[in-house]
This record gives C-alpha cells, structure tokens and sequence, in this order.
C-alpha cells in the first residue's frame, strides 16, 4: 500500500518537476507512510527525493512510535543537540524545487530556506493533493467504516436516546463525542449541536444555551477512525430533528432541502463537473424561494483531510473521477428564527454515487 502510493507520488514529482518533497505535520505524512507527525517544537519530516530513499528524519524520543516500514522509507532519528533543519537540507542535497508540505510550521519553513537558499519552492499538495482525493478500495472501505459508525450514532439521536430539553448544547455536543468514540472513532473533530435559532449560523459553535421543547436542533458531527496502513480517515454527518412536530414553515422548507440534497447525490456521477452537483441543488432551493438562504457551496472532500478536495462549488469544473469522495450537504438558513441542513458523504463510482451515510434522511420528529 504505501509503497505503492510512494511510487505514484514520485511518479507526479516528476511531472510537476518538483525534485524533493518535504512532508511534516498535516494530511499528507499519514497518507504516504502511515506516521502522524507529533505538532511539536522538535522537528519531523520525511524527505522525498524523486529518485533514491526517503528518510523520515525524527527526534530520537519520538522514534519508537514510528512503525517500520522496509522499503518505503529509512528512519533517521537525530539528538537533542543536533540542528534537524541541517539534516533535512543535507538529505534534500541540491534539489533545484522543493515541495513543501502545506501545514507546515512556518519556523521549520523559514529555517530551511534559510539554509536552501538555491532552491525554490511549491505546495507539496501540488503533487499530493490530486493523488489523496481519488481514493482507492482501502480508503473507500475506510471512510466506508467511519460513515456507518457516525450513522450509529445519528440513529441515536433520531431514535431519541440522546436527550435533547433542557440539555445545553455543549453538553449534547459532548455526549454526541463520547458516542462517536465509542463508536470506533479515535479522535472527536466537531461536534456542531445549534438549536432553535442558533441554527441559522452553519459553523455555530456548540454553546449554553439550553434547548427547548417545539425547536429544530442541527447536529453536525465526525471524527477519525484509524483504518489499517495507520491513517485515519474521517466520517461528517449533519442531522436535523425536531423536538415535536415542526410549524409548518419549518417542514415546508425541509422538504425541499431533503429533494435538494437526494438531487445532488444523484448528480453526483463520474464525468460530471462539481460545479453541476453544487448546481443539482442549489436550482431546487432557488425555485422554491430559498435561494438567498442557501450561501455556502454544497460540499467538500473528504479523506484523511476532514476537507480537501474536490470542492463540490460553482467555478469548479473538476469532473469526477472514480474515487473522489465528498459531502453533499446544502443548507437552509433562516437568520434569527431556524436552520437547516443534511449532510452525506459520496464517493463516485463507476456504478454511480455510492452514499456511505444511510441514516434516515426526514426531519425525524422526538
Ligand atoms: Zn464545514
Ligand atoms: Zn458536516
Ligand atoms: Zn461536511
């Protein structure tokens, strides 16, 4: 597997004419080997020359975390006197470009330029991120596994288990974590609960207020669930409920969301552009009056990255290939008053959408 997607890598090193890469904390370390790098003072990285090994270079102490991998990289653990900046330009010798991975510390960054002061310098995700966001069977068996446990916990709170009045809803948030870990996740990335108006703000943080009976309350949730190889991959969920029956303003407008939504994922087949997905939706919701309402694109990718690309938007004329996974997740809002939104992670296949997220997609009335 990772020495595999090392090969496709140096593969597109060589058509972006990028000599090294240097990869470090973020999305791209996990994917190509495995290894999470620690978000530290002390340096990680892994150097990828086009031809010839690639090292990750490490603080001592942090070596015994790294499982082997023989053949895909040498490890070169370095002391605490040692200047690791000096190592990785050493192992980089005279590349004439540099990826450099996209979440990497400006301090390492400007110190290595420092010290490569002949060479020049691009993404690493020029090279990775076209190559992450088409997904082979293992991620889609991955992202698979995460989607179903979120739903589990989806089911949970459709299914009223999780209290809802006169919980806040930073403690619903925490509970719909707990459940999500218990679940299988390793790792909480959001858990976004907005209730009554709240709920018109789309990245509402989960706060004190108190939910009340008569209210729509928005949950939008995922994590990161460590599939086999060592990477984690993420799940992302968004459920709304209604705590009685909903006014009728309320069911009226998630009719047309949930028609919305099911038109994307149906849109949503190879060849086809993001740009229409986004528009599959966003026609439903303009014809039905709600369009100025909806003022966010339709969705993300997803992977290891809990967003990356392909960015389901209009302007993106990307066509999707087999393997690109990514959330279709439109949104009424209505400032002041309610908000709502329905969220599936799809991953286009040669057969067609395949919805990882099987939920039940109604405004589910606890
Ligand atoms: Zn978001
Ligand atoms: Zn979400
Ligand atoms: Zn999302």
């Amino acid at each position: 597997m990772h020495a595999e997607r090392l090969n496709r890598v140096r593969a597109a090193m060589g058509e972006q004419g990028i000599d090294v890469l240097l990869l470090s904390v973020g999305p791209d370390l996990p994917w190509l080997i495995g290894y999470e790098a620690m978000p530290l003072e002390r340096l990680t990285m892994l150097v990828v020359p086009r031809e010839g090994e690639a090292t990750l270079v490490i603080p001592r102490l942090e070596a015994p975390r790294v499982v082997d991998r023989p053949g895909v990289f040498a490890l070169r653990p370095f002391e605490e006197t040692t200047d690791p900046i000096r190592l990785v330009a050493e192992l980089a010798g005279a590349a004439a470009t540099v990826g450099i991975g996209d979440r990497t510390w400006a301090r390492f960054v400007v110190d290595l330029q420092g010290q490569m002061t002949a060479s020049s310098w691009q993404k690493a995700s020029v090279v990775t991120g076209p190559l992450r966001a088409v997904k082979d069977g293992a991620e889609v068996f991955a992202l698979r596994r995460a989607a179903t446990a979120a739903d589990r916990v989806a089911a949970q709170l459709q299914g009223g288990q999780i209290p809802l009045v006169g919980r806040t809803e930073a403690e619903v948030s925490a509970d719909i974590g707990r459940r999500l870990v218990d679940e299988g996740h390793q790792r909480v990335n959001f858990a976004i609960v907005a209730s009554g108006p709240n709920a018109a703000s789309p990245h509402h943080d989960a706060d004190d207020r108190v939910i009340r009976a008569g209210e729509v309350v928005l949950c939008d949730f995922g994590g990161t669930m460590v599939a086999d190889g060592g990477a984690g991959y993420c799940s992302d969920i968004t459920r709304c409920v209604s705590i009685g029956e909903p006014p009728a303003e309320v069911a009226e407008a998630y009719a047309v969301l949930h028609e919305a939504q099911q038109a994307a994922v149906a849109a949503a087949t190879v060849g086809t552009s993001c740009e229409a997905v986004d528009a599959a939706a966003r026609h439903i919701i303009e014809a039905a009056g709600y369009g100025d309402r909806f003022f966010h694109r339709t969705g993300h990718g997803i992977g290891v990255e809990e967003h990356e690309d392909p960015y389901v938007v209009a302007g993106n004329t990307t066509a999707l290939l087999p393997g690109h996974a990514f959330s279709i997740e439109p949104g009424i809002y209505t400032a002041g008053s309610w908000g709502m939104r329905l969220e599936d992670i799809v991953v286009a296949t040669a057969s067609g959408p395949d919805a990882l997220n099987q939920a039940d997609h109604s405004l589910v009335v606890i």
